[in-house]
């Protein structure tokens, strides 16, 4: 697979710095059902890397002496880590609003059956991908068969109360464009997602996020061979707003790979990108129990471009609506 890294480092973005630490963003691995064509982690089910027990530990003590509020867990599909439930419940008992970045078709995985039932005892806010209302372009995007498999687990989702008016049970979907072009406006696309869904399969949700692809991984080494790359970067560096860079997430949230390693966001996790500290090439989370990273400056490169671009992608969708 080529790398798009080389390239993205010549092209500069602005400055910025770390704010407040308000989510941690935790990837447990890269194992996944799935294998989506736009997977900027390269994710698949011959994947092997795993965070461990040990790990998961320092994560819980890291939430409870930092006293973050959010964690938010992402992997691969999270839920195949078998230390998942048990991160979700010690991170519930401390208070933390939890997160899972949910692919749906997992749910229909071997040994998965009561996961819905698990998510909704233990209120987790559930982000699913769903990159389209159509039955074609999201099996041409994630693979055949995963259309059918994602309505039936939305359908599991709403009827134990997730995205339903008047439950506390959150089901937010997200949305990415199929090629190289920035995502449409968030707002006439969740509309647009509510109506469908729901007149074809009674499916109800919370908020549609919209989400630009990065030129990374999978996708970015797509661009390369279809020599689409220089293109689409431009028209991410052309369609760059400066109000966007207050709210892209590195300024808030902090990012922890499989090993506990630490990164300004997920995609400089995937670009290998540590964040930098102290001239350290690598911090573990373990070490920054007592420490405040605010103002610390975050890596940035050409990839950035893709959260500032148009009306903006961060891990709550366009930044307008996200902000509001
Ligand atoms: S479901 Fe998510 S993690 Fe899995 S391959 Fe698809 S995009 Fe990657
Ligand atoms: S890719 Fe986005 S979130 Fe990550 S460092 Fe760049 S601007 Fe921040």
């Amino acid at each position: 697979m080529k790398d798009t890294w080389p390239l993205l480092d010549k092209i500069a973005f602005p400055a910025i710095s770390r704010g407040t630490l308000q989510t941690l963003q935790v990837n447990v691995g890269y194992r996944c059902n799935q294998s989506c064509v736009h997977c900027h982690v390269n994710a698949g089910p011959n994947r092997t890397e795993e965070m461990d027990g040990a790990t998961v530990d320092t994560v819980l003590a890291f939430l409870a002496r930092r006293r973050v509020a959010t964690l938010d867990i992402t992997g691969g599909a999270p839920e195949l880590n078998a230390h998942f439930r048990r991160l979700v419940v010690a991170a519930r008992d401390m208070g933390a609003k939890v997160m899972d970045r949910h692919n749906l078709t997992v749910q229909e995985q071997p040994g998965q059956e009561d996961l819905p039932g698990f998510l909704a005892a233990n209120q987790v806010e559930i982000v699913a991908s769903m990159p389209c209302y159509l039955q074609d372009n999201v099996d041409r995007q994630r693979g055949k068969g995963v259309y059918d498999g994602s309505i039936r687990a939305l359908q599991r989702l709403n009827a134990l109360g997730y995205g339903r008016e008047g439950s506390e049970l959150t089901l937010n979907l997200v949305y990415n464009p199929l090629g190289p072009s920035l995502p449409p406006p968030q707002d006439a696309l969740e509309a647009d997602y509510k109506r469908i869904l729901s007149e074809r399969f009674g499916i109800s949700f919370n908020n549609l996020f919209t989400l630009a692809n990065m030129p990374i991984q999978r996708f970015g080494a797509i661009l390369l061979s279809q020599g689409q790359f220089d293109g689409y970067l431009d028209t991410l560096v052309h369609a760059h707003r400066d109000e966007n860079l207050d709210g892209v997430m590195c300024r808030s949230l902090l990012s922890v790979d499989y090993r506990g390693y630490v990164y300004d966001c997920d995609f400089n996790q995937m670009l290998d990108l540590p964040l930098g500290r102290d001239g350290s090439e690598r911090v573990h989370l373990s070490a920054l129990l007592d420490q405040d990273l605010s103002g610390n400056p975050i890596r940035v490169a050409g990839h950035c471009f893709g959260c500032t671009a148009g009306q903006g992608s961060s891990c709550g969708g366009a930044l307008k609506e996200a902000a509001e």
